[in-house]
């Protein structure tokens, strides 16, 4: 490890401490500073990774604010959507969506919804997210 290093002296219940130590004595990792580092770094990788997602849904949330199916469809095709599977270009009756938790709210539906555009030739289902992220490289020049 470099030698710079800071040093963490957090408070801990008895009980925590017992239950790594026991841990520690029946298991493979070497200290208790590395399995906790190991925990923490475990924990940040996922708590970046729900960050990211909530961002992206966010982002679609506002850039379809207010609008409905046709709307998003009209939108998407205007901007070349195009399938991820096979680069077919699609049409405006290609979206479709149904209820879901991590959707995005779209006018005329109680619920948030998944939205998606079905490929005519290959049937590949793309979702909202995928056609976007697709846009954004473009922009990018990737
Ligand atoms: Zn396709």
């Amino acid at each position: 490890m470099s030698k710079q290093v800071k040093r963490w002296n957090i408070p801990v219940p008895p009980h925590l401490d017992r239950q790594l130590k026991e841990f520690i004595k029946k298991n493979a990792y070497k200290t208790q500073s590395e399995f906790i580092r190991t925990a923490v770094r475990d924990r940040l990788k996922e708590e970046f990774e729900r960050l990211e997602k909530e961002t992206k849904s966010h982002e679609l949330q506002v850039t379809f604010e207010n609008m409905n199916l046709a709307k998003i469809a009209k939108t998407l095709v205007s901007k070349g959507a195009k399938c991820i599977m096979c680069g077919t270009l699609f049409s405006e009756r290609d979206i479709e969506s149904y209820d879901h938790g991590s959707g995005i709210s779209v006018k005329d539906y109680d619920k948030p919804q998944w939205v998606y555009m079905t490929c005519r030739k290959c049937h590949y289902q793309s979702a909202l997210w995928k056609i976007l992220n697709k846009f954004q490289r473009r922009a990018k020049g990737e």
